[in-house]
């Protein structure tokens, strides 16, 4: 008997953002999560006090059509407290993405938070391949803003979204 190799069975892992908009620093993420978990579920966030430059249905569009290739992903919106989502779904890991140091201080608070409003709860944070390790959604806006070409930090659909958004 003894031990069998894993499977990579890990259960679901729930990857909560804004994803406004989702870039390929986050789907490297999630394809790590895929290849780590069961299954993973993007989990778009709807919270109207933060300003966002593209609506929770816009936002949530783009997810499903970066994940479309990857069997066991799916994504969803949420709003009010993550911990509860995370509860409603069944799960207990979450998942964020670390970039570079720098992203560490606001991701141990927000980490200590959910662990202090669901002692259960396990966040696993991953790191991208480095060529994302300076990319965010907010500079993909800014360089799609200033016309330049954000190909190679989008999907295609994505890309085509941004450029729908800022036409003059
Ligand atoms: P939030 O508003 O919740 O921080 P984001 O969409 O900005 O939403 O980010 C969601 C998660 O993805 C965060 O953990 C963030 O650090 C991570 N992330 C953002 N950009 C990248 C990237 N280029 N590579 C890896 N992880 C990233």
């Amino acid at each position: 008997m003894g031990n069998r190799p894993s499977s990579g069975g890990r259960g679901l892992a729930i990857y909560p953002g804004s994803f406004d908009p989702l870039t390929r620093g986050h789907l490297d993420i999630i394809q790590r999560t895929s290849r780590i978990f069961d299954a993973v579920i993007v989990a778009v966030a709807h919270n109207p006090a933060k300003k966002h430059t593209f609506s929770v249905s816009e936002r949530l569009r783009m997810a499903e059509d970066a994940i479309r290739r990857i069997p066991n992903a799916q994504a969803d919106t949420y709003s009010g407290l993550l911990v509860d989502y995370i509860k409603a779904r069944k799960g207990k890991v979450l998942i964020r993405g670390l970039r570079v140091v720098s992203d560490m201080d606001y991701e141990f608070q927000l980490a200590a938070m959910n662990r202090r409003l669901w002692s259960a709860v396990e966040t696993v944070f991953l790191m991208p391949d480095e060529k994302y390790a300076y990319l965010s959604s907010s500079m993909v806006k800014e360089v799609a803003r200033l016309g330049a070409s954000v190909d190679e930090f989008v999907t295609p659909f994505v890309a085509r979204e941004l450029a729908r958004k800022f036409a003059a």
